[in-house]
Formats: structure tokens, sequence, C-alpha cells
């Protein structure tokens, strides 16, 4: 017979946003068998940015219980004895298959109903699939994805049986740059397709892209730009040996790694929730257009008040700061105690090789860089400023002290004016570091 479960509180999604939310709900106070995690997943939730680099390397490679959240801000390990300590229940391994809003109902795909008071909607993103395209070949053995960490695993596995093989890695976003730079330390030939002119081309200028691409060539990564995978050949076993491009070139290969993009989990919920930009609209609380159902993490298209639009961000730093956002609202109108409204100016990080970087604002506008972008340099360090109304908007940072990306992080958030870009551009990281 079908069960059911009730809680006060119910977080769908088990990921980055779930645990800071729960931490945040302990903070704020629950009683024991109040709350409660429904994840696919089989594990309490985890640093999910540890997937595409620690997780990946050849020796000592980060392992659970390592990488829980909240260890990636700085915070306590909450490990799945933490959440059982507290009274909060993690149901793992259970996906949601069917959400009815009006009568506070979900339902697993094994039958099990939940109902609640409070949801909060935090399913985040899934790997846009070549498959979806139609793309030939594209279900072939050793073309991987990386969202979860089962994912990581089939990639761990994959690299060791094909040791000294060849990786297509097909996109040229952060996803595309950080496996790239793992596949290429655990001994692997690597080449990068994408079509644009450069990588990272939503954030990074021509200049920028100009420093990794090089440091990427110098570590014997080979970049082919300006043309896309159209199809996969693979062997009698159905593993994949080659990759055809657009242009006609043909690419031997053992393991493909895709990183085309993510697109929001949100198809549970449509009709049920107001929409925007993709994303389940929310309000500065991350209250959506139903009462009492919140979004959080890569889901919710929140007010972004610095820049007086509304925005969906898939970066961690907001996703732990929209589940805090999120449950202090919930406490707030509880207890009757007003909470201000979400201000947050984006972040985003990557790492890869020996390199660092971190931004922070918008990237809008005229762009200068400064410092040394030389790729052969022992260490580099440079940066950009974006510039709008002769405000800085954005700043970029390779390399950076803590103490310098906290510079350039204030920079982006007080706007100072700017009179002349080359005197900008002489000044560089000081600039950030006098503000
Ligand atoms: C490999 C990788 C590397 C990244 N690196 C960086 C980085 O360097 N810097 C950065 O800023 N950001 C990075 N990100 C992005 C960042 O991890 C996300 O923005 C963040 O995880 C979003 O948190 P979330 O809680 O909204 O979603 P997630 O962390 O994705 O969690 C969603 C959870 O919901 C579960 N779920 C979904 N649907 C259902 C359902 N129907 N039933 C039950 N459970 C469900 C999923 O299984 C998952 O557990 C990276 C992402 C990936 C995949």
């Amino acid at each position: 017979m079908a069960s059911e479960k009730h809680f006060k509180y119910v977080i769908l999604g088990g990921g980055v946003a779930a645990g800071y939310a729960a931490r945040e709900f302990d903070k704020q106070g629950v009683k024991p068998g109040e709350l409660a995690i429904i994840s696919k997943e089989a594990v309490a939730p985890y640093e999910r940015p540890a997937l595409s680099k620690a997780y990946l390397f050849p020796q000592n490679p980060a392992r659970l219980p390592g990488f829980h959240v909240c260890v990636g801000s700085g915070g306590e390990r909450l490990l799945p004895e933490w959440y059982s300590e507290k009274g909060i229940e993690l149901i793992l391994s259970t996906e949601i298959a069917k959400a009815d809003l009006a009568s506070k109902t979900l339902t697993s795909a094994t039958g099990v109903t939940f109902t609640y008071e409070i949801l909060l909607i935090a399913t985040g993103s899934t790997v846009i699939n070549l498959s979806d395209f139609g793309t030939p070949g594209a279900d072939s053995n050793n073309i991987l994805y990386l969202r979860e960490i089962d994912d990581a695993d089939k990639l761990v596995a994959a690299m060791q049986a094909k040791k000294g093989g060849k990786a297509v890695v097909i996109g040229g976003g952060y996803i595309g740059l950080e496996l790239s730079a793992v596949l290429k330390l655990n001994d692997i030939d690597v080449t990068m397709v994408f079509p644009e002119p450069w990588c990272m081309p939503r954030l990074f200028t021509a200049d920028i892209a100009a420093f990794y691409e090089a440091y990427y060539a110098n570590k014997g990564v080979k970049i082919v730009k300006g043309t896309l995978a159209v199809g996969f050949d693979a062997n009698a076993n159905g593993d994949v040996t080659a990759v055809k491009l657009k242009d006609g070139r043909v690419l031997e290969a053992d393991i493909v790694v895709v990183g085309v993009g993510a697109r929001p989990l949100t198809a549970l919920f449509k009709g049920q929730v107001a929409e925007e930009k993709g994303g389940i609209k929310t309000d500065a609380f991350f209250e959506t257009s139903v009462p009492g159902v919140y979004a959080i993490g890569d889901v919710a298209t929140f007010p972004m008040k610095m820049y007086n639009e509304l925005r969906r961000v898939e970066h961690v730093d907001h996703s732990r700061k929209s589940a805090e956002q999120a449950v202090k609202a919930i406490k707030g109108k509880e207890s009757g105690e007003s909470v201000p409204e979400y201000e947050y100016l984006p972040y985003f990080y990557s790492r890869s090789f020996d390199l660092s970087w971190q931004f922070y604002g918008d990237n809008v506008g005229e762009t200068i860089l400064f410092g040394d972008s030389d790729p052969t340099s022992a260490k580099p360090k440079f940066g950009s400023y974006w510039i709008k109304d002769s405000k800085v908007f954005g700043a970029f940072l390779e390399g950076g002290s803590p103490d310098e990306n906290k510079a350039i992080a204030k920079v982006a958030k007080t706007q100072p004016p700017v009179a002349n870009l080359e005197e900008l551009k002489k000044e560089g990281l000081q600039f950030a570091s006098k503000i």
C-alpha cells in the first residue's frame, strides 16, 4: 500500500541550496520531525563544484564525506548524522514525479506521498543532453555528462579504463575548461571543441580568453573553435570511437565529455506557479506566486536589486545565500519579525590547473584589461574591469590573494566613477585596493 508522510517544511531537492537551507532552519529553530529533505541523490547535500575539480584529481581526490555542505564556504560539515541528531529527515534516493501545489502534495516515482505546509523548491538544474537534439550516436558508451556524484564516478571509471587515451570535451564554458584540465592531469590527451570564437564567451572578453587558451595550449590541451559536434561513431560494443565535426573533421575519442549548458528543473510545477526567464518567479524573499511555496538556488528568478532586474543565477554562492534568505523569511513570517530584501552581488569563480579566478558584478559596457596576462609568466596575475555610464560595473581577477579578491568585490559593489579608461588600465589592481 502506498504510504503518506507529513512534514511542516519540505525541501524538494538535496543539493547545495537544500543543505544551506537545513543549516539555517537549525539556526532559526526547528523541532524534530518538522523538516524533511527529499532528494533523488543517494547522499546528503554536498558542495557540487567539487565534482569538476578535486573529485577528479589523479592524486588524493576529494571524496565524501569530505565535501558535504557547508565546508565550501568555510562552515561546519553537515554529515548524515547531523541531520538525524537534529531530527531532520533526509529522504534520499527518492525522486518526486508529481507535485500538486493546490493540495500541497508531492508524489514519488514509487508512489509515496508527502504533504507539507511550506515547500522549498530546490531542484537545481539538469545538463543539456546531446541526445535531446537527436545528434546521431549521442547515446554511445563513454559519452559523459557531469551534474551529480554518480556522473562523476562514471567519469572517474572512464578515466581509469582509458588511461593514456583520447578525450574530446564538447563545450567551452567553465565546465569544459575545468574538465579539460583534470582530464589532462589524468594523462589523457584532450581536445576541446566549441562553436564560439573564444572560450567562456558569456563572461570572458577576447583578451581574457586569449590568456586561458594559450595557457591550456602550453599544457598540451588542443582547442578546436568555431565548429560543432554533429555526430559520433561507435564500435561493435557501442563504445564511442570518434567525434564528427560540422566542418568535416573527425576526432578520435575514447571518452567524450559534454558540457554544453544546463536548464533549471521546473517541469514538475508547470502551469501551477508563475515563471520568468526560464525559472520560477519569486519575490525578494524567494516566495513564489503560490503563498507558502519558495524557490531557491538555480531554479529561482528573483529581483536582483542592484541592477533593478529579474534574474536567474546558476552559481553556488547564490544557491547558498538564497537558501538562507528564504528560511529567514519563512521564520520571520512566523515570528512577526521583518527580514530585509535580498541584496545580491553576483559572484562566480573557477579553478583549473594552477589557475584561479573570481568575478563580481555585471559584465556590461566597455572593458579594460590590466596586469600580467602573459600565459608563460611564473605567476600570472591580471584582471579586467567592465565600465558602464562611467562607473565600474564588473571586476575579474586571475591569481588574486584573498585581500585582492575582496578589493575587486568591493569595486563591483560600490561602482566607483571612472574618469579615464587609460588611467584605470595603468592603475589596474591599485584602483580596487584603494576603494
Ligand atoms: C560540476 C559542477 C561544477 C560547478 N562548479 C561551480 C563553480 O566552480 N562555481 C560556481 O559558482 N558554481 C559552480 N557550479 C554551479 C553550482 O553547483 C550550482 O549553482 C548549485 O549547485 C545550485 O544549487 P541548487 O541547490 O539550486 O541545485 P543542485 O545543487 O543541483 O541540487 C539540486 C538537487 O535536487 C535534486 N532533484 C532534482 N529534481 C528532483 C526530483 N524531482 N526529486 C528529488 N530530487 C530532485 C537533485 O538530485 C539534486 O540533489 C557547478 C555545477 C556543477 C554541476
